[in-house]
């Protein structure tokens, strides 16, 4: 099985495993959204169908794994297509692993579902920027329907966290602080905060991310806008040295998780004595720990 995430710490003497990802749509993805191409799904465990994806949880939990993300494509809905899985899930939450789940676009019916199926926490991309709905997911659906997913979770008690990928609009600003401003009603259990990185073989594989200032200002803002609100500085960000100092900086506004944070920013931590904790879990856990 693919290793993707993986990251050691000589300074803690440990070695770090992520979250393992797993597809229920395997490579498939009906989107193709233009910073994605379908791509990520390339880099999860295929499980297809329901009972390959009990078997590879197993497999998983026999490995030592505490939690899962279920992820996978999209239909031409925006919707990751859970619905057969159900049983499948619950019967994953039997073996003990916390599940974390990407679900895309969400009616009443679908979070009637995640309930019965007792996820620890949808995820899902969020946006209400009109051009990135139709020019980047590729999708024919008002922004409003992002709103009304975030909704429908939270009437059915359960657990959301939104994500919003600053400059995913080609690397510009993309309705960011709009995104924000709506989710200040909606009540998100945890906001997440990821960085638009381009991707080889996708339609934006040129495009460059949004400049560090920009991406500083958005997560001020974030962080000043939601108070209350647990936020990460997620998965999906560049590497380079210039965006580096924004992973201190989100330490200093107060963010309540990172993932996959540099060397540079883990000595920081540990020379300044700051308290942390080091978890092996999606960074939606800082939605289940409130
Ligand atoms: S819906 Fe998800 S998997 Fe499909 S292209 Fe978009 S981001 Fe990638």
């Amino acid at each position: 099985m693919p290793n993707d995430h993986y990251l050691y710490v000589p300074s803690l003497g440990k070695e770090l495993q992520g979250c393992p990802p797993v597809s229920i749509t395997g490579s498939y993805c009906a989107l193709r959204c233009k910073h994605c191409n379908a791509k990520i799904l390339e880099r999860m465990v295929p499980a297809e169908t329901p009972w390959k994806l009990v078997k590879v949880v197993e497999e998983l939990h026999k490995r030592g794994a505490k939690s899962v993300l279920i992820s996978g494509g999209s239909n031409q809905w925006g919707q990751v297509p859970f619905e057969e899985f159900v049983d499948a899930i619950k019967c994953i939450r039997g073996l003990g692993l916390r599940v974390y789940m990407h679900t895309g676009l969400v009616d009443e019916y679908r979070a009637q579902l995640l309930k019965e199926a007792g996820i620890d926490a949808a995820l899902i991309d969020f946006t209400v920027e009109e051009r990135v709905v139709r020019e980047v997911l590729n999708l024919g659906v008002a922004p409003e329907n992002f709103i009304d997913s975030v909704r429908n979770l939270v009437r059915f008690s359960v657990r959301v966290v939104p994500h919003i990928v600053i400059g995913v609009y080609r690397g510009e600003p993309s309705g960011e602080k709009r995104a924000v401003d709506a989710l200040k009603s909606l009540n998100p259990d945890a906001v997440v905060l990821v960085v638009f990185t381009p991707l080889p073989n996708t339609p934006f594989g040129n495009c460059h991310p949004p400049p560090p200032t920009y991406v500083s200002e958005v997560l001020k803002y974030a962080r000043y806008s939601l108070p209350n609100t647990p936020l990460s500085y997620g998965c999906m960000k560049p590497h380079r040295e210039s965006y580096q100092l924004l992973e201190i900086e989100v330490i200093q506004l107060g963010f309540d998780g990172i993932s996959f944070p540099s060397y540079s920013t883990v000595e920081y931590i540990i020379n300044e004595n700051i308290p942390f904790r080091v978890l092996q879990e999606c960074c939606a856990y800082i939605a289940v720990q409130k």
